[in-house]
């Protein structure tokens, strides 16, 4: 361990103690029971999120107040809680959060107080947002994002062309945020993000696709079909855009850090949903161990079990001090010099996927079925080795600061 991280301290203020147990009140009589009603309907679970919003969860004022919460634990704390009531729920109640974050690292000012309230909504009329990166052949490969973006200077608006893939909320919310290609030879430098005001047209849902896991969360193609935005709809803004692109044309280099920096900031908010799933896995597990006998004994009293759910627990903890001490580090601008924020949600990803499966273990055929959850939480916990940087490109990052080495 670092220099980067003296001073961390994982004991949580009054303030984030009182978020928690508020979330994770809501996760447990709320989010919950309902978790396997929307898994089966695969929809977006409208009314959950509507309570969400009357409780104040689901909104910016909540998002903003955690996300400059001063020990930096605030957002992950929450979102432990909220995951451990239910993933698909989850992510339906904090999508908006990602694409608010995408916005929040390259808009300005202006561009913030205009689009993010949009993207929420209100109590009686909530919305979401979309954040659109992905396409068919740019996964974790961004820098093969084919979507284009082409100014008409005529008209100060902006042309926007593609096909967007697996974006969470696509089609169905509000306010899209969408990554094109202003210059295609220079790769991800050439790129920038794109405001796509609601109701907009040319922007539309492909396919809505039906999914192993987080399931009552939203995930579809977006058709941009000769989209036109406002000049002001480029995040940042034009000269900005002028700026660096003609730096990058003169052949400077420069960034990749604050990108990279961006990513490793976002990555314990993530890593701490996965958190959340792992600890209902391993909780329910050891529940079960406690009251089923066979051969006259509780299961948890045989070591091969009781083994299991301590190596279960240790795990779950282990994902939460790395999580914890990577969001500890956004918040206090430490640099990430071994991808601390990567190791994050490898670790916590990899241990949902890991204790999800385990607790099947422990609930034996009962597992197995939909009469108890933990087959659900093993198929939500998944998608985390996957998504916002699959787990071997999280290996690729780390890899890299640790040996300094430019590993492919
Ligand atoms: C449910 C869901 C929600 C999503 N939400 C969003 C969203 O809101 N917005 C958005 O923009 N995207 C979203 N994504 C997309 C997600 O980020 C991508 O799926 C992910 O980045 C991986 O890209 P890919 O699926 O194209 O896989 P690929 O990049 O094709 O990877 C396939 C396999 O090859 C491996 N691989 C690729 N390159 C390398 C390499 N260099 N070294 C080693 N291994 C490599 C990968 O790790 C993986 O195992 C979502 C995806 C899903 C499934």
């Amino acid at each position: 361990m670092t220099e980067s991280v003296s001073g961390f301290c994982p004991e949580l203020s009054d303030d984030v103690r009182e978020v928690r147990d508020w979330v994770r009140e809501f996760a447990r009589d709320v989010v919950r029971p309902a978790g396997a009603e929307w898994d089966e309907r695969e929809e977006t679970p409208w009314p959950v999120i509507q309570e969400a919003a009357k409780i104040g969860l689901y909104s910016l004022d909540f998002f903003a107040g955690q996300w400059f919460e001063e020990s930096g634990l605030g957002l992950a704390v929450a979102f432990e809680e909220l995951f451990w009531g239910d993933a698909g729920i989850g992510l339906s109640i904090v999508g908006t959060g990602l694409a608010a974050a995408a916005l929040a690292s390259n808009g300005t000012p202006e561009q913030m107080g205009e689009w993010l309230p949009q993207m929420f909504g209100s109590v009686d009329d909530v919305k979401l947002g979309a954040f659109c990166a992905s396409e068919p052949d740019a996964g974790s490969d961004v820098g093969a994002i084919r979507t284009r973006a082409v100014y008409d200077a005529a008209k100060d608006e902006w042309v926007l062309n593609g096909v967007k893939t697996w974006a969470t909320n696509g089609g169905i919310a509000n306010v899209h945020v969408v990554v094109a290609s202003v210059d295609p030879s220079l790769g991800t430098r050439g790129q920038a993000s794109f405001v796509v005001p609601p109701g907009t047209p040319g922007l539309s849902q492909g396919q809505k696709f039906r999914k192993h896991g987080i399931r009552a969360s939203h995930t579809a193609e977006v058709i941009l079909d000769d989209v036109r935005v406002p000049g002001d709809c480029l995040l940042g803004g034009k000269d900005k855009l002028d700026e660096r692109l003609a730096r990058v044309r003169s052949g400077a280099r420069g960034g990749e850090q604050a990108a990279m920096r961006t990513f490793e900031t976002t990555r314990p908010v993530v890593a701490a949903m996965a958190v959340g799933i792992a600890r209902a896995s391993f909780e329910y597990a050891r529940d079960y161990a406690r009251e089923r006998e066979q051969f006259g004994r509780k299961i948890g009293e045989n070591q091969a079990i009781a083994f299991l759910l301590a190596d279960m627990a240790t795990r779950v903890d282990v994902a939460r001090f790395m999580t914890w001490r990577a969001a500890w580090m956004a918040r206090h601008g430490r640099p990430f010099e071994q991808a601390e924020g990567s190791m994050s949600k490898l670790v916590a990803s990899e241990t949902a996927v890991w204790v999800s499966e385990q607790a099947i273990q422990i609930l034996g055929g009962a597992g197995y079925t939909r009469e108890h959850p933990v087959e659900r939480f093993h198929r939500d916990a998944k998608i985390f080795t996957i998504f916002e940087g699959t787990s071997e490109i999280q290996r690729l990052i780390i890899g890299r600061a640790v040996t300094g080495l430019p590993v492919r």
